[in-house]
């Protein structure tokens, strides 16, 4: 009988989520080659080529099925109004028939399944995975301070009742830096909402978990690290799963061919460190006002920049989650003029860039990101420090751990707090500090010469996140010694 055992793994629906798993699966495979993994996805429709084209590079150990794409289309009447967090819960719950189909014939063909990693979104499929007696994790694709904040939230929600943007001190996450009640997690912001009530739900099921598996690493986040690890009053009792905090796990870079890969001959011509990459992650959107003023923004700045577009929408952050590419054409939403004006220190393409290879580049000398922790981490692994951007989910957290914790980012003023827009002016001025001025100095040398550094060694032999994967590997290994 094969040796092999297999490990499933149970993302939700977007890139975002993606990466990580496939990013923790390759490890997996690569170090402990005992093990299969086996990627069953929940889609929202028909999964991007992007997404697509991640998988089909994977090597044979790790395998992929698609379930069948769950569709709002018919009662998108009845859904027009909830945020993608909620469509992403529902998707999850709704595919929940057709993993337990794939797990059984999993199972029934191979019974070497060890463990089933879920997503934050997925963790009503811990009820399926009992159902097969398997092992069930979590696997956190956030970071641990956005994990010490799961375990709070529930008991501050019994000690206050208003909403957290109108707390009058700041709020004191076990292990994190302070934050305003404004910059908790956005689904948090309306107590009323369903988004807030389905957050609070999933987080009351971490402590159903055997372990969570977290990508982040000990210097970037010791204080909520330790605080997630040891007993700990503020979190009121929860039971807290073992944690494993094995990153930073970020993409390799590739020398395909992909969309927006012309960037990099761009790149290839311009002077070391002198260019800004300005992104919004997979899914990030602005409003069109405030598209303008980045525009302008850019420009005053005199700096050399990559600017990632996307079509504008004045509703909601997160309006390309599912797509990624723009509906429509954003280069017709930029100020008239504009591209012509910038042609010769600026490049600007449409929806998607191949992220890893710009930040590997060496004329890359800053990233302005909306704060999705892979992006972040990704910065950190190749030492380009950032502008902080937070656009939605955590991402107001994270710029704050960013900017007054670990001092890797400037971040720009919202100067009217009422529409939250950053005006031109600001973002001039935050752009030519990080790439001329004496903040940036600081926070590019500790970017470059302590964390960077930190990153790498966590993933040697010796650093910590190698021995907390090592760790689970033997424990999946030793569970089926012990069948
Ligand atoms: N990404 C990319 N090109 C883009 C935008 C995003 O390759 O133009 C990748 C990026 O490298 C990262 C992921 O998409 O790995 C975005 O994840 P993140 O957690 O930063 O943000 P999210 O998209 O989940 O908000």
């Amino acid at each position: 009988m094969s040796q092999t055992l297999q490990v499933v793994i149970v993302p939700s629906p977007g890139m975002g989520h993606l990466i990580p798993f496939i990013e923790f699966a390759k490890h997996l495979v690569h170090f402990h080659d005992y093990f299969n993994v086996t990627c069953i996805i929940p889609t929202i429709g028909s999964p991007p080529d992007a997404m697509k084209a991640s998988l089909l590079a994977l090597p044979p150990t790790i395998n992929h099925i698609f379930l069948p794409p769950i569709s709002f289309e018919d009662d998108r009447s009845d859904y027009s109004e909830v945020g993608n967090e909620v469509l992403i819960s529902l998707a999850m719950t709704r595919s929940l028939p057709s993993l337990r189909h794939i797990l059984k014939s999993l199972i029934e063909t191979n019974n070497r399944v060890v463990a089933f990693l879920v997503d934050f979104f997925g963790t009503a499929a811990f009820d399926v995975a009992n159902e097969f007696d398997l092992s069930s994790y979590l696997f956190f694709t956030s970071n641990a301070m956005a994990l010490s904040t799961g375990f709070y939230l529930p008991k501050l929600d019994r000690m206050v009742s208003c909403e957290y943007r109108d707390l009058p001190e700041l709020v004191k996450i076990p292990g994190c830096v302070p934050v305003h009640g404004r910059d908790i997690g956005e689904p948090f912001q309306d107590r009323k909402s369903d988004t807030c009530k389905l957050f609070l739900n999933i987080m009351r099921r971490f402590g159903l978990a055997k372990g969570i598996i977290l990508n982040t690493f000990i210097d970037i986040e010791a204080g909520a690290l330790k605080a997630l690890m040891e007993e700990e009053e503020e979190y009121s009792g929860e039971v807290r799963p073992p944690i494993y905090p094995i990153g930073p796990l970020i993409r390799a870079g590739s020398s395909d061919h992909g969309p927006g890969s012309d960037c990099l001959t761009w790149l290839d011509n311009q002077p070391s460190g002198s260019v800004l990459y300005v992104s919004f992650g997979s899914g990030g959107t602005l409003s069109h006002d405030q598209l303008i003023e980045l525009a302008f923004g850019l420009e005053m700045s005199q700096q050399r920049f990559i600017w990632v577009v996307r079509s504008p929408n004045d509703e909601s952050a997160n309006a390309a989650f599912f797509e990624v590419q723009s509906v429509k054409d954003p280069f017709g939403f930029l100020p008239e003029g504009f591209l012509e004006r910038t042609k010769q220190r600026g490049l600007v393409i449409s929806s998607w860039a191949p992220q890893i290879e710009v930040l590997g580049h060496g004329s890359t000398g800053g990233f302005l990101t909306h704060c999705g922790w892979n992006s972040i981490l990704e910065s950190v692994v190749y030492g380009v420090p950032m502008i902080a951007w937070p656009l939605y989910a955590e991402q107001k957290m994270n710029a704050v751990m960013l900017n007054e914790d670990v001092k890797v980012a400037l971040r720009p003023k919202v100067h009217k707090e009422d529409d939250g827009l950053v005006i031109r002016e600001e973002i001039a001025i935050v752009v030519k500090e990080l790439m001329e001025g004496e903040e940036g100095k600081k926070v590019r040398k500790r970017m470059r010469e302590i964390l960077k550094d930190a990153a790498s060694k966590a993933l040697m032999e010796d650093g910590a996140s190698r021995k907390a994967l090592l760790k689970l590997a033997h424990e999946w290994k030793n569970q089926t010694a012990g069948n």
